[in-house]
């Protein structure tokens, strides 16, 4: 029988999640929807077959028919539906961040360990793209030896006027914080914000570019170039460079054309293209999970770190100062490794 999935903001992504569990993915129907914006719900539930709308996120959560919710209110909103999802007993997909707080993603990794059964996955998608996935291998399996720097870049075409500073370590860098960990299975114990030359196609206030200086417990460096102005498009970048060799990721699986004398290939647009695999393949993960009655993928204790170092990053954005990160002891309820959505 299909999960019946609710989902709880109906914005960018949630209405491309919608799109996916309703007509892409297998074993699956979205079947109550809610956003604060009434109007928005109705007109997206219209192009879903079954699906009802809810006056309220806790409507789709406490409805019989529910089994399982998918959360994509802006972060702000996440806490208060995580929390009623894990007290109904159901199974929840969270967006990144878990909450926007280390301290309300304590409170969920409280109520979670209380409930007694992983029910919370973040969405960190990069965990399920082909390419992270190669890489995580290739470290894994001993090609490079010992993991000693990582070098990242993160680059958007543009970004609206009301993005700001701050966002750059908690919307853009908070990717490279989680998939950081997972790549080097390591908690990250300090952080660096280095300020460049800012960039004239930057908004007055907007400190871009920003070099972000990850520092692992055991001493690795993870050296993240953020910047979301470059123009040409979406361009994801990551070089392990270990004791014995490097391993990069792939372009975009995209073909390089060779033509009159040039060589040439292709750049994503957005994050929308260069990771719908990826989503596909977390949703999918995440629908398998529930209907065996198990869970994968990003833990609550993988939302709250990536929040906990975020928060360093903006203290050390304010200071210029590596600043080190508060990070509670990890409940056995998560293992001795956060490491679930394995490199498989
Ligand atoms: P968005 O377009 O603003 O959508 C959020 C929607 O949630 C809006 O329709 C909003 O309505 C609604 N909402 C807010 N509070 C609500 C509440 N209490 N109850 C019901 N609905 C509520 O934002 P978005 O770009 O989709 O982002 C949503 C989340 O996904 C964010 O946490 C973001 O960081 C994350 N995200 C992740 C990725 C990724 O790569 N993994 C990519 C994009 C976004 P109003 O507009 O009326 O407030």
């Amino acid at each position: 029988m299909a999960v019946r999935v609710g989902v709880v903001g109906a914005g960018n992504i949630g209405q491309d999640h919608i799109r996916r569990l309703a007509e892409r993915l297998r074993g699956v129907a979205v079947v109550a929807i809610a956003d604060a914006d009434a109007a928005r719900a109705e007109a997206v539930a219209r192009r879903v077959p079954g699906a009802r709308v809810c006056a309220t996120g806790q409507e789709v959560i406490g409805r019989e028919e529910v089994d399982a919710v998918v959360v994509t209110t802006a972060g702000a909103a996440h806490e208060q539906f995580v929390l009623s999802a894990i007290g109904a007993g159901k199974p929840v997909f969270c967006e990144k961040p878990l909450a926007t707080t280390a301290a309300a993603c304590q409170r969920i990794i409280e109520a979670e360990v209380a409930n007694g059964r992983r029910l919370v996955q973040v969405g960190f998608m990069r965990r399920f793209d082909a390419g992270y996935r190669a890489l995580k291998r290739a470290i894994e399996d001993g090609q490079v030896g010992r993991p000693l720097v990582v070098h990242c870049a993160h680059r958007n075409a543009s970004v609206p006027a009301t993005f700001t500073s701050e966002m750059i370590i908690n919307d853009s860098a908070v990717h490279e914080i989680d998939i950081s960990r997972w790549l080097l299975d390591e908690e990250i114990a300090a952080v660096q914000v280095l300020t460049p030359r800012r960039s004239s196609q930057a908004g007055p206030e907007l400190q871009d570019p920003q070099v972000v200086i990850l520092q692992t417990a055991a001493g690795a460096f993870v050296i993240d170039e953020l910047f979301v102005n470059c123009g040409y498009g979406y361009d994801i970048r990551c070089e392990v460079v270990g004791e014995s060799g490097t391993v990069a990721l792939g372009e975009a699986g995209d073909l390089i054309l060779h033509k009159d004398g040039r060589r040439s290939g292709g750049v994503p647009a957005d994050w929308r293209a260069r990771f719908a695999r990826a989503y596909d393949r977390e949703l999918q993960e995440w629908v398998d999970a529930v209907a065996a009655g198990g869970a994968t993928g990003p833990t609550a204790w993988d939302g709250y770190a990536a929040t906990a170092v975020a928060d360093a990053g903006l203290e050390a954005l304010k200071t210029g100062q590596r600043t080190a990160v508060r990070l509670d002891e990890r409940p056995r309820f998560y293992g001795p490794a956060s490491r679930s959505g394995t490199a498989g």
